[in-house]
């Protein structure tokens, strides 16, 4: 897998002040897409064992809320082979941060599904995601006032307690604020580098 860029103080993609990884690759090519060179899933550089530490690095200060992952595409199937053993690794390292994750992808349809590749490589990055911003971006309803997403299509998903009760249940930002969190503004886009 390659990236396109590492953000280590983000605020505007997910409550507080996150790293943030941009992933290369990405098939949806919505109008209007910001990053279109994020399309090509060689663009950047790749994303080696190094780089990984580094992330974890830059995720250790207790400031920093969690990782957030945007692309490009997180849930490519190519991309999800490399994301979910890493997000298991963040995981297990930084119970109490967050992950949060932006895809194009339907968390009903298309990640519940199997859709996307291999059924249990899916579920491993489910597993460790507690924050899912879904579906395309769409020109026609974009909207900036919208907090943490581009258009009005998308969906901000808290995934465990979805899992937890076999059922959708969107975020609910109020009883999530802590006191690391900081406001965020709002996106273009998908959340993909914007
Ligand atoms: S807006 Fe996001 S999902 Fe759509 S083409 Fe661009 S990177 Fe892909």
């Amino acid at each position: 897998m390659n990236y396109a860029t590492i953000k280590k103080h983000d605020v505007a993609n997910g409550l507080g002040v996150r790293v943030s990884l941009f992933v290369s690759g990405c098939t949806h090519h919505c109008k209007g897409c910001f990053n279109p060179e994020t399309w090509d899933f060689n663009y950047g550089k790749a994303f080696t064992g190094e780089v990984q530490e580094e992330i974890i690095k830059a995720l250790t200060p207790d400031y920093i809320s969690g990782l957030s992952l945007l692309g490009g595409e997180p849930f490519e199937p190519d991309n999800q082979a490399v994301l979910a053993p890493f997000l298991t690794r963040v995981k297990a390292l930084f119970p109490e941060k967050t992950i949060w994750c932006y895809s194009g992808y339907n968390f009903e349809s298309d990640m519940l599904t199997g859709k996307l590749g291999d059924a249990d490589i899916t579920d491993e990055m489910l597993r460790n995601i507690d924050i899912l911003v879904d579906g395309k971006f769409v020109e026609s309803l974009k909207d900036i006032s919208l907090r943490f997403k581009g258009s009005s299509n998308q969906r901000i998903i808290d995934v465990q307690k979805s899992l937890a009760t076999d059922s959708l249940v969107l975020w609910d930002e109020e009883s999530n604020i802590d006191r690391k969190d900081i406001a965020g503004s709002s996106i273009d886009c998908c959340g993909c580098g914007e």
